[in-house]
């Protein structure tokens, strides 16, 4: 448990334990700085940060659009910083990309697009891509039905256990000097001549007042809740996109399915993840309370039928052993669709007095970390500070027991 003492002043306050406000934290403390603290309302990671789909990729359906193409650069470029910084956590996975034989992406254009994939990886790549028999698909991937493709391609991502991620940067900050309560929850945000003060809710219903200069939002689909809440307008209009996992016993993968849906335009994936098979994700706009986000028996539907079209073996209801569903916070871009709008980040500027406030929102797991150096720096840069994040380097990433997870805590965690 991460409990260390509520401060009555810090310097830079954040709100949110995900992999983005520990990201931060983690960033801040590798310059050096102490006077930093997170708080989260529950434990850490218990957002969509332990709910997505576990990959630190590029994302190759992001290249459908160009303006997406840094995004997708920096996410190659990131998958290979963390593996160097966190190698037990983030590791290399192959992924076969199959051809359908009607309808889907042509051979050419996957071909195209693997091919530029790799080109934007560069040196920091970790496998390029190939074509890959019948027979070579089938021993990666014994379940699928080869009647239904025409060809195989093989590429190269990297996956992670994702809430493991978010407690090894926690953990490491902590290491470093700076602060996490979990368990306590934002309640107000206030303007302040000297900032902002913020007001928290303990465990046991007492409040506390924290006074800081700078707060980082990143409290994710809460974020504009608490500001609205607290009569401060924000920044963005946001939508909340859902994504939802179903997760069986192992059903024998050695590599990722990279799997499309002609009729909608998406793509799923059929991974194996520590132990287990975890199938997803769908997309949906949800407007109801982020606490309350479940796996309806329409999104099980989806995902089975979809998968089960391209399965010899198919995947069975009465085999799911845990459901999952997250939300993806996206700044609204008119004129797109939910799986096209981008997942690059906003961030929204308010001032208080000498303070400052940045909100975030998008992100992406992949790329955490340069998001998190990105917004140390807008900090750093308030406060005159010249300090320099270090969070590419090794000595700043402390390894913890806790942090490890199993295949029955894969499921576990998820009950209920
Ligand atoms: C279905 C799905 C699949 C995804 N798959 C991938 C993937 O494979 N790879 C990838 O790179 N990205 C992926 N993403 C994106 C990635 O998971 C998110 O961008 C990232 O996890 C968001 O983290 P966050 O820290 O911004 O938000 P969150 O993880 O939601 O964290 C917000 C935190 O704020 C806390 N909080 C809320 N209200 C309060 C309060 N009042 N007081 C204190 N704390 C509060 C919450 O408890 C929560 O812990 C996926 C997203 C989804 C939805």
């Amino acid at each position: 448990m991460f409990q260390q003492p509520l401060p009555q002043r810090v310097r830079v306050l954040i709100l949110g334990g995900g992999i983005h406000g520990v990201g931060i934290l983690h960033d801040m403390a590798s310059r050096g700085w102490q006077d930093v603290h997170l708080i989260e309302k529950n434990t850490l990671g218990h957002g969509t940060s332990s709910r997505s789909t576990k990959l630190i990729h590029g994302g190759l359906r992001y290249l459908q659009r160009i303006h997406d193409f840094p995004l997708v650069a920096e996410a190659l470029r990131e998958r290979k910083v963390l593996m160097q910084v966190a190698g037990d956590l983030v590791h290399p996975l192959e992924f076969v990309f199959p051809i359908l034989k009607s309808g889907g992406a042509s051979r050419i254009k996957v071909k195209v697009g693997l091919s530029l994939y790799d080109f934007l990886a560069g040196r920091q790549n970790v496998g390029r891509h190939h074509r890959l028999a019948e027979s070579e698909a089938l021993a990666r991937a014994p379940m699928i039905d080869p009647t239904k493709f025409s060809g195989y391609f093989s590429f190269w991502d990297c996956q992670t256990d994702d809430l493991a991620l978010v407690r090894r940067a926690a953990h490491s900050a902590v290491k470093l000097g700076a602060g996490v309560s979990e368990w306590h929850q934002v309640a107000k945000i206030s303007r302040a001549n000297d900032g902002w003060l913020v007001d928290v809710v303990a465990p046991d219903g007492t409040m506390a007042q924290i006074s800081c200069l700078y707060i980082v939002n990143a409290m994710g689909p809460w974020a504009n809740k608490i500001l609205e809440s607290s009569d401060i307008e924000p920044t963005h209009k946001a939508i909340n996109n859902k994504g939802s996992h179903l997760v069986f016993p192992d059903i024998g993968l050695k590599a990722g399915l990279f799997l499309q849906s002609p009729e909608d335009n998406r793509i799923f994936f059929v991974l194996p993840w520590l132990g287990k098979t975890l199938v997803g994700t769908t997309e949906k706009i949800f407007s109801g309370n982020p606490d309350q986000v479940v796996v309806t028996n329409d999104e099980v539907d989806y995902l089975l039928d979809h998968c089960n079209r391209y399965l010899s073996t198919p995947l069975r209801r009465e085999n799911i052993e845990a459901t999952f569903a997250g939300l993806r916070w996206l700044a609204v871009e008119e004129g797109f669709t939910i799986s096209k709008t981008s997942r690059s980040h906003v961030l929204g500027a308010i001032g208080s007095g000498r303070g400052m406030m940045w909100t975030l929102y998008g992100g992406k797991l992949s790329t955490y970390r340069a998001l998190a150096e990105e917004i140390g720096t807008k900090i750093c840069t308030h406060f005159g500070d010249e300090s320099r994040s270090r969070t590419t380097q090794p000595d700043v990433w402390f390894s913890d027991e806790s942090s490890y997870s199993t295949p029955q805590d894969a499921v576990k965690r998820f009950e209920g």
